[in-house]
């Protein structure tokens, strides 16, 4: 009987993930609690871990009771019933980790972690010949991984790879909005170049005790509704989150004295990927329908609040008297014009993850143009340097003077995450409409951020988003709570009314 196939189908897969939870927590005390000592150990544990998890999603039962579930017309009669959503993702994630021969997965793992040293290195030393070689082999064996993967009749080899981060994702559907997009921001960062004003700078200057900022950011998350009966915050060198149920999830951020405002943004950030996991439904935890339905949207909801709630007029009108209150003489001075214009600063520059809001786009296009040419041979590695910089001049209009602010800038190559850099741009794609759509249906929206009240948000996404997990692809999930498919003009939308005024442009 098919129901008995699929209920073990749901008791295997919620066995696997019970035990990647353990790992994820494992690593979570590696990047925050885990003294130095303890790195030989951990690695044994999680290797060990990571070995039974693999055993279990891959087991060759696992793929007797998806087959039995397929063909059972019934049960996945209407695709976006409970029974369906899951057959669909595990038998997405089974093909993913069965398609890959064993000896093709060691070499992988082997060869990217070797890169990965030899990157840092070329990276420190701002040498690419050195890390060459290493992107050559890392390339030749994820077009092995593409080609065991499979691709479609209009589809090439980078889509094989970027289904694996962004289901859905097409090569061909993100340059259809990324190419938009880019000449909208070009015009609209070279306007504010040359724009008449220029944004205040007083924030810049502020200096702030690191155990004051400790004490404050985790006030912020809770404003937002991240509940701390269910979740902890604490430092790590990145930040990041990490839920293994939405009654435990972890965010960390960094504090530096002079950089207070990037420890509330990032708090914020990762409070937003961590109201996404706490607002998971429990009740399906540890199936497709209890979890993220991919990075991209999972980066909307951060962004979200990073940028379309922290970097808002509105929020700054309450949390600017917060601040005062926590900091006292030091931040006293501050208006919140000086604070609304310090966050929505401007700066054409040459690191993606220090960039502002409006360049952050062209630094992923950049790099999604360049992957998706290496992948398909249209790019030699040899190039890449001169391909990078060209782009550079032409899309942010710098020079870049060496590679290590270039091409070898980010470690994503080195890892092999080919596919993987269109899910931040697709994430604030995703913030803009969601938001947009937000406040549409919530046209008090302002007035309640005004207030510190943040929870007619949080219930909102908790509602059309969260509550989902995984049962709609994330494209039919924007369409599903936006009315439209993914389009760029929200983006351009929020970043013109927001930065021209401030630029005079
Ligand atoms: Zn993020």
């Amino acid at each position: 009987m098919t129901t008995d196939a699929y209920d073990e189908l749901i008791k295997r897969w919620k066995d696997a993930t019970l035990l990647a939870s353990s790992a994820s927590l494992l690593s979570w005390d590696q990047q925050t609690m885990m003294p130095p000592g303890g790195i030989e150990h951990r690695s044994r544990q999680m290797a060990q871990l990571a070995g039974l998890i693999h055993e279990r999603v891959t087991h060759p039962r696992v793929g007797e009771l998806l087959a039995e579930c397929e063909s059972d017309s019934e049960l996945t009669a209407d695709p976006h019933s409970d029974a369906a959503a899951n057959v669909r993702e595990i038998r997405r994630e089974y093909d993913r980790d069965t398609k890959l021969p064993a000896e093709l997965v060691e070499e992988m793992a082997q060869t990217t972690s070797l890169a990965e040293h030899e990157w840092a290195e070329a990276r420190a030393k701002s040498d690419f010949s050195l890390f060459r070689p290493w992107l050559e082999k890392n390339l030749e064996l994820f077009r092995r991984a593409a080609e065991c993967y499979g691709w479609g009749p209009d589809e090439e080899p980078w889509d094989a790879l970027a289904e694996g981060y962004e289901p859905g994702m097409r090569a061909r559907s993100v340059e259809a909005v990324f190419t938009p997009l880019r000449d909208d921001l070009q015009d609209l960062v070279s306007d504010l170049m040359s724009g008449s004003r220029k944004p205040s700078t007083a924030i810049a200057a502020l200096s702030l005790p690191i155990d004051a900022q400790t004490a404050f950011v985790p006030k912020i998350a809770e404003a937002m509704g991240f509940d701390f009966s269910r979740g902890r915050i604490d430092p790590s060198v990145h930040p990041f989150c990490s839920g293994s149920h939405p009654g435990d999830v972890r965010i960390t951020t960094r504090y530096a004295e002079d950089k207070f405002f990037d420890a509330l943004g990032s708090t914020m950030h990762e409070a937003g990927h961590g109201l996404y996991e706490q607002g998971l439904p429990p009740e399906n935890n540890g199936t497709p329908l209890g979890s993220a339905v991919s990075l991209g949207m999972h980066e909307s909801q951060s962004r979200m609040w990073e940028n379309f709630v922290g970097r808002s007029r509105p929020f700054w009108q309450w949390c600017l008297a917060e601040v005062n209150k926590a900091f006292g003489d030091a931040t006293s001075h501050l208006t919140v014009d000086e604070v609304y214009e310090g966050m929505n600063t401007v700066r054409p520059d040459l690191i993606r993850v220090e960039a502002d809001e409006a360049t952050y786009n062209l630094h992923i296009m950049v790099r999604f143009e360049l992957e998706r040419a290496l992948m398909s041979g249209d790019l030699d590695a040899a190039d890449l340097p001169h391909e990078w910089n060209r782009r550079y001049k032409e899309y942010l209009g710098i020079d870049v003077p060496d590679d290590a602010r270039g091409c070898l800038q980010d470690v994503h190559w080195s890892a092999g995450l080919f596919g993987y850099f269109p899910t931040y741009t697709l994430g604030n794609l995703y913030a803009a409409q969601l938001f947009e759509k937000a406040l549409e249906d919530m046209p008090d929206l302002y007035a309640s951020f005004e207030r510190g009240d943040f929870s007619p948000l949080k219930a909102w996404l908790n509602t059309n988003l969260h509550a989902h997990g995984s049962r709609y692809l994330p494209a039919e999930l924007c369409e599903r709570i936006t009315g439209k498919p993914l389009e760029p003009e929200p983006l351009l939308r929020h970043l013109n009314t927001q930065l021209r005024p401030l630029y005079g442009a």
